[in-house]
């Protein structure tokens, strides 16, 4: 059973870590045993833990410091928790370099890009008028808005098909993907949805949250299988 590690949110205020339990629970029912990592910015501690992991998942959250992308915060930028930024980096920069099995979502997703050396949308609203509604909290678990799957990528070996309905919660969104990294998904606006980096063993990200999605669509949850799956194909 893979050990896969899963990156949590901190709130502030009470001073606790937090993660959806979708995430653990999709993790499971793949096959694999979630573990939830600390936040702390100790990169030998950090490499270590990563040792005894089979796999990283990146999760959903706040925003990243526009500062890691080489951009000054606008207003409309959102919150962000430089102690998450600076785990979150080193982890999945250290896993890619290892070719260790990295599943990035919605948050996740943005900071495999900003580490790797990417640039990011602070707001999508804001900078992108005329783009869909993206962040739909209103409806966390329904599917609002369609998805171009690009062939030949290693999100249509998942899925199987070009096109797939996913749900949205995000205002943020990659602007230009970081070297290493393509595009392996578009809404129906252009934006980037998703980025993979070809030549690893599985690095996967996407801009919706599967976990949320994973009890009741076999294509969200095909995402937690091939990545378990990956992890134990060392
Ligand atoms: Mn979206």
């Amino acid at each position: 059973m893979p050990l896969i590690g899963v990156t949590p949110a901190r709130d502030k205020s009470t001073h606790k870590l937090t993660i959806n339990q979708d995430y653990m629970d999709a993790v499971i029912r793949a096959g694999g045993t979630p573990v939830l990592l600390p936040l702390l910015s100790d990169q030998k501690r950090l490499t270590a833990l990563l040792s005894q992991l089979d796999g990283l998942l990146l999760s959903g959250g706040e925003d990243v410091s526009p500062a890691l992308y080489g951009e000054e915060k606008e207003a409309f930028c959102g919150d962000t928790d430089d102690l998450r930024d600076e785990t979150e980096f080193i982890l999945c920069r250290e896993a890619v370099r290892r070719d260790l099995p990295v599943l990035a979502i919605c948050r996740g997703v943005q900071v495999l890009n900003a580490a790797l050396g990417g640039t990011l949308y602070q707001d999508i609203a804001s900078q992108l008028p005329g783009a869909l509604v993206h962040p739909r909290n209103d409806q966390p678990k329904a599917p609002v808005h369609g998805m171009q799957i690009h062939e030949r990528t290693l999100l249509f070996s998942i899925l199987g098909q070009e096109k797939i309905k996913v749900n949205s919660r995000h205002h943020q969104a990659v602007k230009a993907a970081a070297p290493g990294l393509c595009v392996n998904a578009e809404a129906p606006d252009g934006l980037i949805e998703g980025l993979e980096m070809p030549g690893k063993r599985f690095v996967l990200g996407v801009q919706w949250h599967p976990e949320s999605l994973s009890e009741k669509h076999p294509e969200a949850q095909a995402l937690f299988d091939a990545l378990v799956r990956s992890c134990a194909q060392k």
